[in-house]
C-alpha cells in the first residue's frame, strides 16, 4: 500500500533521498523505493514528526534511537535484501528498518526480536499505522535469535556487539549473511558469510556508532 504524505515531508524526503545518493549511502533502486514508501515520520516520537527527513538518528523510548537514514540504507544495501528472503532482525527499535526490510522481501515475513517491551509496542503501532503485516516481533533477548522460525537467509543486529552472539551464526542458512556493528564506544559495519569453509568477512566499514547490544550477550 502506498501512502500519500503531505508536501513538507515530501519536500524533505526528496532532499534526504538527493543527500544519501550523493554520498554514496543510497545506490540501490529497490533501497530507494522502499525509503519512499516507509514514512519516517511515522516512526518517530511525535516533537520529532517535522525533523524526521534530516539524517539523524532520533530518541525514542527506554534510552533508545532510532537509526540514521545513512546507516539503514547501507546495512539495508549491504545485507542484499530481496524478494521472498526470510529475515531475523536483533533489536526492533521504532520498527522503521524494520518497515524497510518487510518492504523488500515482499509477503516473506520479517523476524524482529527485541529487548523492551515498551518498544515492541511502539513498533507494532508504527507498523499498524501502515498496514504493515509481515512483521512478526518477538519480545525477547535477540542474543539467542529466534530459533522458533530458523534457518535465516539474513540476520541483522542493529545495535554494537562486542562479540557477535555466537547462537546466530547457528540460526543462518548456509550462503546466508549477518550483518553487525562490532566493536566498543565507535564500532566496525561488517559484512559476514556463512560459508562451508566458515565465518568470511565480506565487508568492514569503521567509524559508527550505535547504542549498545543489552542482555545476555550484551556489554556487561
Ligand atoms: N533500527 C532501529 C533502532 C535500533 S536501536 C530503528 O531504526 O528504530 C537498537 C535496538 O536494539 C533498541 O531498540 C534496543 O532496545 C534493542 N536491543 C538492544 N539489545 C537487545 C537485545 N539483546 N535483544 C533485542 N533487542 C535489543
Amino acid at each position: 500500500m502506498i501512502i500519500p504524505i503531505d508536501k513538507q515531508h515530501q519536500e524533505n524526503l526528496d532532499n534526504l533521498i538527493t543527500f544519501l545518493k550523493t554520498t554514496k549511502f543510497l545506490t540501490n533502486k529497490n533501497v530507494e523505493c522502499a525509503f519512499r514508501n516507509i514514512p519516517r515520520h511515522e516512526f518517530v516520537l511525535s516533537s520529532d514528526v517535522d525533523k524526521a527527513y534530516s539524517n539523524e538518528p532520533f530518541a525514542i523510548l527506554n534510552n533508545q534511537t532510532i537509526s540514521q537514514p545513512a546507516v539503514v540504507s547501507r546495512m539495508t544495501e549491504w545485507l542484499d535484501v530481496k524478494k521472498g528472503k526470510k529475515i531475523l532482525e536483533v533489536g526492533t527499535g521504532s520498527g522503521w528498518q524494520t518497515a524497510v526490510l518487510s518492504f523488500l522481501v515482499g509477503d516473506r515475513t520479517v523476524f524482529s526480536v527485541e529487548i523492551h517491551p515498551e518498544l515492541v509496542e511502539f513498533a507494532q503501532n508504527n507498523l499498524k499505522k501502515l498496514d504493515i503485516n509481515n512483521v512478526n516481533v518477538i519480545l525477547n533477548d535477540g542474543g539467542f535469535g529466534y530459533p522458533d522460525a530458523a534457518p535465516y537467509d539474513r540476520i541483522i543486529i542493529t545495535a554494537a556487539c562486542q562479540k557477535i552472539p555466537s547462537l546466530l551464526f547457528d540460526q543462518l542458512n548456509q550462503n546466508g549473511l549477518l550483518i553487525a556493528p562490532v566493536g566498543d564506544s565507535s564500532q566496525s559495519l561488517v559484512l559476514l558469510k556463512k560459508t562451508p569453509q566458515g565465518i568470511v568477512e565480506i565487508k568492514n566499514e569503521s567509524n559508527y556508532v550505535f547504542v549498545p547490544l543489552l542482555g545476555k550477550f550484551g556489554k556487561q
